[in-house]
């Protein structure tokens, strides 16, 4: 009872990295709330999928393995998690921000009338107390994400209503497997009461799928060019620096209004967020929109001719100069070496 509920979404028969980074922050959060990590997964022939779930912090993993629940379809995904929840009592449910997560979730608690913070990049165990009522709160679920267009990143609580729902972009959040596994004890859920007959009306007749081109979240570098690339033409010098580094490129999102390069590049908070372990930025004038994206990369180096650009104030080595002397230099030192 009371447990941390996340929500594991499967893409192509296969677990979907944001449910193992929630299932890494979900176990977090319930340790330190003193209670257990409840995986979810509806989809179809799911055998096993307890070990994986297990190794990221699982203590019981929910299943409803059935062809009804694989495509996705909205409804009898709403009626299981509901009922599951009501039967369950967690106190916290989290989901993937992702075309699924942000299609079910909000039925889910539009339903439960609970209420839901979308697209969270952080979450914590926090006490609150309530400025009119003066009354105090202990351990609630602080879900905080950007607001106001990035200007402010505001700390929701819900302290009136279970479960506390939040879903979180991907990429957000580490994906670590637990010191320890935990038990992943399967448990069968009861679906055939919850899922009633109109919530299978919908049938997918056909299901097309394109293919992602261009994914540069899981790169573990990442050379990202900004409008101080100055042209498309230039904007070459970056795609030049990343083949030599074996990196992705990533893109401000003045580049990619500017068509210097493809929307799928562009890095931030209306773009993907990634977490490499080296972030070149080059020519990025480093606005919150953007950082909200890729501050959590292990090293930032930025090439700007602005020394007090805001992105200095967060790269491990901030390099003044132009990028169309910076960046050639680099590349020759790179093919080198
Ligand atoms: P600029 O701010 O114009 O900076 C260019 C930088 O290049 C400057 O620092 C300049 O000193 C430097 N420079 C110029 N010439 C050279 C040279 N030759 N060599 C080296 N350096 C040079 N932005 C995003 O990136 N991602 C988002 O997801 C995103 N979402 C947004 C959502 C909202 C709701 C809003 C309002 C804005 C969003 N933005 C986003 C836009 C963001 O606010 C900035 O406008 C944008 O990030 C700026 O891109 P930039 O740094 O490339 O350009």
């Amino acid at each position: 009872m009371n447990n941390v509920f996340v929500y594991i979404e499967m893409e192509g028969g296969r677990i979907a990295d944001v449910s193992l980074e929630l299932l890494t922050k979900g176990r977090e959060l319930a340790a330190a709330l003193g209670v257990k990590t409840e995986a979810v997964a509806l989809g179809e022939s799911l055998d096993g999928i307890e070990k994986e779930l297990a190794r990221y912090g699982a203590d019981t993993v929910w299943v409803a393995d059935d062809k009804i629940f694989n495509p996705f379809r909205t409804l009898p995904h709403t009626a299981v998690m509901c009922g599951l929840i009501e039967q369950e009592k967690p106190q916290i449910a989290l989901f993937g921000a992702t075309p699924v997560g942000r299609d079910f979730a909000p039925r889910v608690s539009s339903a439960l009338h609970s209420g839901l913070t979308a697209d969270c990049t952080q979450l914590e165990i926090g006490d609150h107390k309530d400025a009119k009522t003066g009354r105090e709160y202990k351990d609630l679920l602080y879900q905080i994400r950007p607001a106001f267009g990035g200007n402010i990143i505001a700390t929701i609580v819900n302290p009136d209503h279970r479960p506390q729902m939040a879903t979180v972009r991907e990429g957000v959040m580490r994906k670590e497997y637990a010191a320890v596994p935990a038990a992943g004890e399967v448990k069968r859920i009861d679906w055939q009461r919850f899922v009633k007959d109109t919530d299978l009306a919908v049938r997918i007749i056909d299901r097309q799928i394109e293919e992602r081109r261009i994914d540069i979240k899981g790169a573990p570098i990442i050379v990202a060019g900004g409008y101080g690339m100055g042209s498309k033409e230039n904007f070459r010098l970056v795609h030049e620096l990343a083949d030599v580094l074996g990196a992705e490129v990533g893109a401000s999102r003045a580049a990619v209004d500017a068509g210097f390069t493809e929307h799928a590049r562009q890095v931030g908070q209306t773009g993907v967020t990634v977490r490499p372990k080296l972030y070149i930025a080059c020519g990025i004038s480093g606005q919150i929109q953007h950082t909200a994206g890729m501050d959590q990369s292990s090293m930032i180096i930025s090439i700007n001719t602005d020394p007090d650009a805001p992105i200095a104030r967060i790269a491990d080595y901030a390099i003044t100069g132009d990028v169309n002397e910076v960046i050639p230099k680099m590349i020759k030192y790179y093919k080198q070496n």
